[in-house]
């Protein structure tokens, strides 16, 4: 029945429909845009493209309610349940989005002798943009202690114990990655509150996880989340920061600094739109199922390493913990060699070292990230192919 409706959906992407020799496995990197998501993109430029918020004609004020309308979207997207209170910022991307409020609310939350707790393994956008904070902290004379979000090397997730080792009573903000983007984790945020109580903001970096499952900010009782567009099947340049109500100032009383952009945020509602309908929660198991698959098959081939949730998980639990996206190594080939062969036969993938802020960064790897217009034949080509190089 999933594939039943997965097809159509598929069926979307006229990137994919118009390639079919190719196969796309880097959605983690950058997605596709299914048509409805160009439509409003054309639509838009067609006929209202204008200034938002200046002048006083249709097309203006038709850009205007756009952007305002698609703060309320992201909201609703979210589950917000006190949306009169939070506050929904446009960015390019997540790595913008880190750094506002990395620049724009910790220096409201922090005064001298502050700890914030941050992940020194996961994306590089979720690190240096705390530790500039921290340095600009310091020439006002307000000193941040920075310490490092523990790992659990058997999970993959975030240490709870050493977690609760790290924070305590200065502990005035947490920053942390719901799906880790190179080991496909899926972070367990509720411990974290747990740990550091509900007082403490918690910073979730979402450009893995949004368009992917089901995100709920009060189900996550979180305090900003930042995601990028374009990684949720809206256009290159497109990102937002949902911050809730009452924790630090507004950004940008209004939100209206600059010219936004407005067709990125035109393509940004179509796309959480599209994703609304073809529910979050059918691509999540779509996706996971896929994601099994993968690492399923890769853990039978001794040729591979997969990355990630290497000791005590069976097998079982560490693929329900993946998410859509698996990291491996082959232990003959250079990754980069490894990705030029894949291609070789149309499959388009991942090498380097993946933005990763941590010690794994240098080593090389693939990764193969998945979404919702991928199918069972194409993670079993791949398959094949990666078998004929053992
Ligand atoms: N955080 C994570 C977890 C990511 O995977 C990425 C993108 N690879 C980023 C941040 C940065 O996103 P962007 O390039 O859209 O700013």
């Amino acid at each position: 029945a999933l594939a039943d409706w997965q097809r159509p959906l598929r069926a979307q992407f006229p990137i994919i429909e118009g390639h079919p020799g190719l196969v796309y496995l880097d959605s983690a990197a950058t997605s596709q845009k299914p048509r409805p998501v160009l439509d409003a993109v054309q639509t838009y430029l067609t006929t209202s493209n204008a200034n938002a918020a200046r002048g006083s004609y249709p097309w203006a004020n038709t850009t205007t309610a756009l952007v305002e309308g698609a703060r309320e979207r992201v909201k609703s997207f979210l589950g917000d349940p006190d949306p009169e209170r939070s506050s929904v910022h446009f960015t390019s991307g997540t790595t913008e989005g880190l750094r506002t409020v990395a620049r724009d609310w910790l220096p409201f939350l922090l005064v001298d002798g502050d700890e914030i707790v941050v992940p020194f393994a996961d994306h590089q956008a979720n690190l240096s943009p705390w530790l500039e904070a921290r340095d600009l902290l310091a020439r006002r004379g307000v000193r941040v202690r920075v310490r490092e979000l523990p790992y659990q090397a058997s999970s993959g997730d975030y240490d709870p114990r050493a977690l609760a080792a790290v924070t305590g009573p200065r502990t005035r903000f947490v920053a942390a990655t719901h799906v880790h983007h190179v080991y496909g984790v899926d972070m367990n945020v509720h411990r974290i509150r747990q740990v550091v109580g509900p007082q403490v903001p918690i910073c979730l970096d979402a450009a893995q996880s949004i368009g992917h499952l089901p995100v709920s900010v009060a189900g996550l009782d979180v305090d900003f989340v930042v995601f990028s567009g374009h990684k949720a099947l809206a256009l290159p340049g497109t990102g937002a920061v949902w911050a809730r109500g009452l924790r630090g100032p507004r950004l940008r009383p209004g939100g209206w600094s600059g010219t936004p952009n407005t067709v990125g945020i035109a393509s940004l509602v179509a796309a959480l739109d599209w994703l609304e309908a073809a529910g979050t929660g059918r691509i999540e198991r779509w996706t996971v199922a896929l994601t099994a698959l993968l690492t399923d098959g890769l853990d039978r081939m001794d040729a591979y390493e997969v990355l990630g949730c290497r000791t005590s998980l069976s097998a079982g639990s560490r693929v329900q913990r993946r998410r859509s996206l698996v990291t491996f190594r082959h232990r003959g080939i250079d990754s980069r060699d490894l990705g030029f062969i894949l291609f070789s036969h149309g499959f388009m993938v991942r090498t380097d070292g993946h933005c990763q802020a941590g010690r794994a960064a240098q080593e090389g790897s693939v990764r193969v990230s998945l979404h919702v217009h991928n199918t069972p034949e194409e993670v079993e080509g791949l398959l094949s192919a990666l078998a004929s190089l053992q």
